[in-house]
């Protein structure tokens, strides 16, 4: 076993109330669930996914796979380097290989990830048994433990159920902002039976709630808890924004000192004002909103 001590969290993480009007003139109370705040550099979410899958790994070395400014792979790099396991991160982008890197990319490398560039094709295929063992011997991480892209499997999603359960009693709906769905497969199902989880997407796709389904059936053997997806506000995709987007992000940030993660809390924020102001949520509901990251660079 490695031992994570190292990767210590602060658990529960806090749960906050926000003043807002924007909420409060449709009788709607609004709640931050801090799952920023859980550890320094394994952040959110992301602690909670990748804490099982290193004890899974018995010590192995991990490999995963993402894109040039995945959250997840700058993640698993820091785990690495706190725990001393060797760690290799598979870039989407082939075109990446020869170029300066990114600020993310370089903060990998800087905490020992070993990168291994593979062109778009490639990565598209790469839950395919032939095309991983390919890839895997390419990068030199033969016998390496594989965590997919964005952490999510069974391990990742059964590990997201305590942010659900954490939150039993404490508001009607829970929203979180969704990239796999992993993170809002397991808090649907950590839930109590009246409380329900919303997700709002940050790809275009409309491909998302059968993932979510296939990842609960593999974690827990069926569709679990109460949850649905609103797919109005990714602005065109993963990464991308638009003027009002981030002139929201900056408002929100200055109204209560909250730094916005722009990729997924912006969006899920933005969001709720909408569904707030359209009279979505009934008067008296308590919504949680899960911050499941902050901004990189550090601001
Ligand atoms: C990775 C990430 C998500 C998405 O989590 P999924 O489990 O892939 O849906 C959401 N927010 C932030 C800040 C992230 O880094």
């Amino acid at each position: 076993m490695t031992s994570t001590d190292s990767l210590a969290p602060r658990l529960p993480s806090p749960l906050q109330e926000l003043r807002d009007d924007r909420f409060s003139r449709h009788g709607v109370r609004l709640l931050l669930k801090r799952d920023d705040l859980i550890h320094p550099e394994l952040i959110g979410n992301k602690w909670r996914k990748l804490v099982p899958n290193i004890e899974a790994a018995q010590g192995r070395a991990l490999v995963t796979f993402g894109g040039a400014y995945s959250n997840h792979l700058r993640a698993t790099a820091a785990a690495g380097r706190l725990l001393g396991l060797g760690t290799t991160g598979v870039v989407r982008g082939q075109e990446l290989a020869g170029r300066p890197l990114n600020p993310s990319l370089s903060r990998c490398a800087a905490d020992g990830m070993r990168l291994h560039f593979v062109d778009r094709s490639t990565y598209r295929h790469k839950s395919e048994p032939e095309t991983l063992a390919a890839i895997l011997r390419a990068a030199g991480a033969e016998g390496a433990y594989v965590v997919p892209e964005g952490g999510s499997n069974a391990q990742a999603v059964r590990g997201c159920r305590a942010l659900g359960e954490e939150l039993r009693g404490r508001a009607d709906v829970v929203a979180v902002a969704c990239g796999t769905g992993g993170t809002l497969a397991g808090l649907a199902a950590g839930l109590a039976a009246r409380q329900r989880a919303l997700g709002i997407p940050v790809l275009k796709g409309g491909f998302l709630a059968h993932d979510i389904e296939a990842l609960q059936e593999r974690a827990f053997g069926a569709r679990t808890g109460a949850w649905s997806l609103d797919d109005r506000f990714h602005f065109g995709g993963y990464a991308r924004t638009a003027p009002a987007l981030d002139a929201f992000a900056e408002d929100f940030e200055q109204r209560h000192a909250l730094p916005v993660e722009r990729l997924y809390v912006a969006k899920l924020l933005y969001g709720l004002v909408a569904l707030a102001e359209e009279g979505a949520f009934a008067r008296g509901t308590t919504v949680a909103a899960v911050v499941t990251g902050r901004p990189f660079p550090q601001p």
